[in-house]
Order: C-alpha cells, then structure tokens, then sequence
C-alpha cells in the first residue's frame, strides 16, 4: 500500500450540498462559529450555521449545542466560503472536520464517535482506490491519510472531551439529559427551549 497517499483532487465536491435526501454535515464548534461569522463580516459574505449535535436538558429547559453545521444556501448550494477559482478560501483556519476531511466522524450511538472515510471524496470513490482502500486496516489508512488522520484524532480528542463534560455534569446533576423523549417532544423542547453551548479546549 506503500504507492497510494491521499492527495487531494480539489474537485470542491465536499464544499457543496449533495443532490437528494443526502444532507451534507459539515460539524463546527461554537468557537469556530464565531471566528467564521468574524470573517464572513469581514469579506461581507453571507453565512449561516444550523444547529447539529445537540442534547435536550429536562432539568434547566435547556437545549445543549455541541456543535453546528454550515447552511449552504443559494442555487449553487455550496459553503460560502467555497470559491470557483480558488476553492476554499480559508485554507488555514478551516474548520477542523474540513481539515480532517475525507476522514470524518461517524456517530455510533448518544456519546460515541469513531473515525471514518467519507465514501463521497472523489479521491475516496475513484474505483481503484476504493478497492484498495477496501482491503487494507486502519494501521495503513493511518498512512494513507497521514495529516488527516492526525487532524481526525484532535476532531475525536475534542469530542471525547465535550462528551465527557456532558456526563460530569449529569453525575453532578446539574444537567438531566433525557433518553426516552419522543421525536415528537423533541420537536417541542427544540421550539420553546433556550439554548445553552457547551465548549472545551
Ligand atoms: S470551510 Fe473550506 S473546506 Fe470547509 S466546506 Fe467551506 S470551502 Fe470547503
Ligand atoms: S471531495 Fe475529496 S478530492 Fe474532492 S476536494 Fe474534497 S477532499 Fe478533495
């Protein structure tokens, strides 16, 4: 596996909305919010977040946000940041999940992450690469996706982190995170609820 390292295609396929039901999840943390929102102001771009990752606290009425993700917006539907020529054009102070991208984290129940491939990078779906990638451990993926997968280890370090504050403060009952809420409740907590971030370093 020694000749295939990752490079990228600069394709900008990942900085744009997926035709279909797909919906693209491009998870930002509050403070990387903030410095986007600085700069949108700055160049005069408009830029939205939706909320992405967040918790309903049955104590306080609270709905906790861990992360965001980018509203693509527009008939081109792609991140704001995103430009024909140039692609991103904040390269350097990318959110981290673009920096570890096309390695992301998969959700694998209420407070669980682990590392994965994104199957929708170019470089990741091209046929050859895909049947090699298919065949090997995450010891050579390691290899492969070499900066990535370092950035993908700070994007999971850093949810662990946030993960493990949520459950300090419930084993300190200052927060009740309800697990049997209805999707229907949900909906209700997420309307009337003031919202509360939870950060780390
Ligand atoms: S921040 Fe940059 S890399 Fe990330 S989605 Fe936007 S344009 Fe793409
Ligand atoms: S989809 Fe993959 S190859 Fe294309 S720009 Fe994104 S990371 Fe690069």
């Amino acid at each position: 596996m020694e000749d295939l390292h990752y490079q990228c295609l600069k394709c900008g396929v990942c900085c744009f909305e997926i035709p279909g039901n797909y919906s693209k999840r491009i998870p930002l943390y509050p403070e990387e919010v903030d410095r986007l929102i600085d700069i949108a102001k700055k160049r005069n771009i408009e830029f939205k977040v939706i909320e992405d990752l967040v918790f309903p606290d049955i104590l306080n009425e609270n709905i906790i946000v861990l992360t965001y993700k980018i509203k693509f917006e527009k008939e081109i539907q792609s991140c704001p940041f995103y430009n024909d020529k140039r692609g991103c054009t904040i390269q350097k102070i990318k959110p981290i999940a673009c920096k570890a991208y096309p390695l992301s984290l998969k959700q694998e129940d209420a407070y669980n992450f682990r590392i994965d491939i994104d199957p929708l990078c170019k470089f990741v779906n091209n046929d050859e690469n895909y049947k090699r990638l298919r065949k090997i451990d995450w010891k050579e993926i390691k290899k492969v996706f070499e900066k990535e997968y370092e950035n993908a280890e700070d994007h999971l370090r850093k949810n662990k982190k946030l993960m493990l504050k949520i459950r300090k403060l419930e084993a300190e009952k200052k927060i009740n995170i309800s697990r049997k809420i209805s999707l229907k409740e949900f909906d209700i907590c997420l309307r009337e609820w003031d919202r509360v971030e939870i950060t780390v370093e």
